[in-house]
């Protein structure tokens, strides 16, 4: 396995289907699993290890976040991944004179509570598609939003990149893993599952009245007032539109129940589908 600082040094391999699995490391079974997928489609699978600045908030915890490199390159390597790519900020931006800006589905859910996150989330996937130039590149379905926002930026810059979104993969209790589960304290990790639980009991309740608007809409208020009341502060629970992240008040064919909340000082987000 190469391990990659300087991205000029980065050979592509142009004869080769190139995967792509952009990172923030603090590696766990979900990224795993965007490189398993990656290794089975194609030739050659690059990953992505950048603490990324620009996508953090002044508030947020960019200093904190996990930065665990050799544990992650040794599962990089147990993996099978050909090239790690460990850039530092400077050899990413050129200073500060580069930001890209997805319009409309940015401007609600996370991008509401996190000013700002998705120009930074913009600026450095563009930046990393030139330097990494994949066939295919794998993102979570866990950040849903983020998803739509990576589609919106590869149509709109006419990447010739093919997108996969992957499903989530989660703890047998149901929570999603994230790098951030590490700040839960064990009171904490315990009530965190709730947070599935409830997209879970809500989609079942969707998909037996996918009619009733205002037994959906009474759904979703039932849903944040039991998230609050096990300790969580909701920033939103809401059912959505899978495609333009807009809310929808019936579920005529597919639908999307997207969730942020705190516990403690840790945001957590998740989502599921709702089918008809
Ligand atoms: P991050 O390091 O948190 O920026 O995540 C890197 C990639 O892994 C993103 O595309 C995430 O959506 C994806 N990812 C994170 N957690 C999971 C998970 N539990 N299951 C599947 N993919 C995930």
């Amino acid at each position: 396995m190469k391990i990659i600082r300087n991205p000029q040094d980065l050979q592509r391999e142009p004869s080769k289907l190139t995967g792509f699995v952009p990172t923030m490391g603090a590696l766990h079974e979900g990224h795993i699993a965007l490189i398993n997928q990656s290794k089975n489609e194609c030739d050659h699978t690059v990953v992505s290890i950048f603490v990324n600045p620009k996508q953090f908030g002044p508030k947020e915890d960019f200093t904190k976040y996990p930065r665990p490199e050799n544990r992650d390159l040794e599962l990089c390597e147990k993996a099978g991944v050909d090239v790690v790519l460990l850039p530092d900020a400077s050899s990413i931006y050129d200073g500060d004179s580069l930001t890209i800006c997805v319009q409309g589905v940015t401007e609600m859910w996370e991008g509401v509570h996190r000013p700002g996150h998705f120009d930074g989330v913009a600026t450095v996937v563009a930046i990393l598609f030139n330097i990494v130039r994949p066939n295919i590149a794998y993102f979570g379905q866990k950040d849903y939003q983020q998803c739509a926002v990576i589609d919106r930026l590869v149509k709109g810059l006419h990447y010739d990149i093919q997108l996969k979104f992957v499903e989530t993969i989660r703890e047998p209790d149901g929570l999603a893993l994230s790098s951030r589960n590490a700040y839960l304290t064990p009171e904490q990790r315990s009530t965190a599952p709730i947070l599935y639980q409830t997209l879970f009991t809500t989609k079942k309740a969707i998909e037996s009245t996918p009619d009733s608007t205002s037994k959906i809409a009474e759904y979703l208020i039932e849903a944040k007032d039991s998230l609050n009341k096990h300790g969580f502060d909701v920033d939103y629970f809401a059912f959505v539109d899978p495609t333009t992240l807009e809310p929808i008040s019936r579920l005529t064919q597919i639908g999307r129940l997207i969730v942020a909340a705190k516990i403690g000082n840790t945001r957590l987000i998740d989502n599921i589908s709702v089918v008809l």
